[in-house]
């Protein structure tokens, strides 16, 4: 029986539901003339990753994405095991026993590090935290950001920090049609913050945000944004000139936009500010103030332009840091990892030994985990073809080893024994459902459970006394 036929379908085990591993099962449900079977695991017992736990709550069209997802998890061959974390309740040798192939696609959970003092002080957050709470994921559901504070600082320049400058000063109407956990609508709702000051190490010619995302600054209903304009003249016609590309050039237009705008008397702003790096995160048990150097732009190797620090400082007060600087892989027992770029080593998806220098059989990654924290959703559409291409040719060259226990049988009885409490799809879409329900009279477009025990019995899991 050869691999891939009725009898003996090519099974593949897919770490991770979010974005990346949706678009690598339905590549390889798709495959042509194969029979494929993949089983879907997530640590949570919802899926969809960082649409459901990433993506601003205020960008509910983003979300409608999941759509796609769904069609691939209507499929027949595909299931999905929820609430089932990898690495502790099914190790990666248990998946080796019963895949022709496993598929990382966990994303990057953690965040990067400025590597400055003060960074732990209480009020100094990974942006990644803010955003796991306010989007109700159950494992920040018990942050308390003081929202007391007058100004909040955010580090970094890509579309995170877009997001969370946003979501800091929309109003409670706007926050109330949406699917923002109910604690954070609260806490946001009471917000005392007035002033956002966003820092760029680089030039506005070399930020990370997008058009679309830095354009909406400009049209907050509750905040003026602010862009002082010697901060444009002295760096944008340089930074267009190295970097050029189109994006760049609209952001810098924005920007000008911005600069020439006088404040309409909004009681809020977001003041985005350029070439300054915090270096110290001062104040007496909780942060107080952040200190800044002046940076100026050099050419580094191979066209690069960096930010070089000048004797110049400044201390601007604030009780609030949001470190947006990126986000960041974490290992897995038994499978390679890459310290310094904190993902998966691999080429073009296929793992690989770094000390043997070649591919580990049976053994993919896509997204986030495979090549690091960069692009948009569709981005992973294209990443994880290109990982499925290799897979599939794998599969058909005989490259991938013979598991033990291949039944799809075999496996569900292993998760059933190891987390009799796994959620399957149709568990995940009574949640889906009952979150739906309950945003419907109020006009949202769900509120979601934050306790994985609440999930849990609505999926049937368990029953509360
Ligand atoms: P990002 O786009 O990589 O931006 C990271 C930012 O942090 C960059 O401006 C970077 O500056 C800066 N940075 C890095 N190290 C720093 C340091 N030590 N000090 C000061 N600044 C530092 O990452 P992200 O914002 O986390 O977003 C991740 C991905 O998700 C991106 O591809 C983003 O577009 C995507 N995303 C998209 C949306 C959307 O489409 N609406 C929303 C959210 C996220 P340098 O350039 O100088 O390194």
């Amino acid at each position: 029986m050869s691999l891939g036929s009725i009898d003996n379908p090519l099974r593949v085990a897919v770490v991770g539901a979010g974005p990346a591993g949706f678009y690598a099962a339905g590549h390889l449900l798709a495959a042509d003339g194969l029979a494929v079977e993949v089983d879907m695991f997530d640590r949570l017992p919802t899926p969809f990753g960082l649409v459901r736990a990433g993506v601003a709550p205020d960008h509910p069209k983003i979300k409608s994405v999941t759509r796609v997802y769904e069609k691939t998890a209507a499929r027949q061959e595909y299931r999905f095991f929820g609430n089932v974390c990898i690495g502790e309740d099914l190790a990666h040798e248990d998946l080796l026993r019963h895949y022709h192939a496993v598929l990382y696609s966990f994303g990057a959970e953690t965040d990067r590090r400025l590597g400055i003092p003060g960074e732990d002080l209480p009020g100094s957050w990974a942006a990644t935290q803010f955003v796991a709470w306010y989007n109700g994921h159950p494992d920040y559901r018990e942050l308390e950001f003081d929202l007391s504070r007058r100004r909040a600082v955010v580090v970094g320049n890509g579309n995170v920090a877009m997001d969370v400058a946003r979501m800091l000063v929309l109003t409670p109407a706007e926050l109330a049609v949406t699917d923002t956990a109910d604690h954070a609508i609260e806490a946001l709702s009471r917000s005392q913050v007035e002033e956002v000051v966003i820092l760029g190490r680089r030039g506005p010619g070399q930020a990370a945000f997008t058009n679309p995302e830095l354009r909406e600054l400009g049209e907050l209903t509750q905040a003026d944004v602010v862009v002082e304009p010697f901060e444009l003249d002295r760096h944008s016609a340089r930074a267009i000139e190295v970097e050029g590309e189109l994006t760049a050039r609209r952001n810098v237009e924005i920007l000008r936009d911005f600069a020439a705008r006088a404040p309409s008397g909004k009681p809020k702003r977001v003041v985005l500010r350029f070439l300054v790096s915090p270096v110290a995160i001062r104040g007496d048990g909780s942060v107080e103030a952040v200190e800044l150097v002046r940076n100026r732009l050099e050419h580094g190797g191979e066209g690069a332009i960096r930010a070089r620090a000048t004797d110049e400082h400044e201390t601007i007060d604030a009780g609030l840091v949001f470190r947006s600087i990126g986000y960041r892989g974490v290992p897995i027992e038994g499978v390679p990892f890459d310290e310094w770029k904190g993902t998966i080593p691999n080429e073009e998806g296929r793992v690989v030994d770094p000390e043997a220098q070649r591919a580990i059989p049976g053994l993919y990654v896509a997204g986030w985990i495979k090549r690091g924290p960069s692009g948009v959703i569709g981005t992973n559409k294209r990443d994880a073809q290109e990982t499925v291409e290799h897979l599939l040719a794998d599969a058909r060259e005989g490259r991938l080893p013979r598991p033990e226990r291949p039944a799809r049988a075999a496996l569900a009885e292993l998760v059933a024994e190891r987390k009799p409490d796994h959620v399957e799809y149709p568990g995940w879409e009574l949640i889906d459902a009952a979150e739906q329900a309950s945003g419907e009279p109020h006009g949202r477009p769900r509120v979601k459970f934050t306790q994985v025990a609440d999930m849990l019995e609505v999926a049937g899991r368990t029953s509360r006394v």
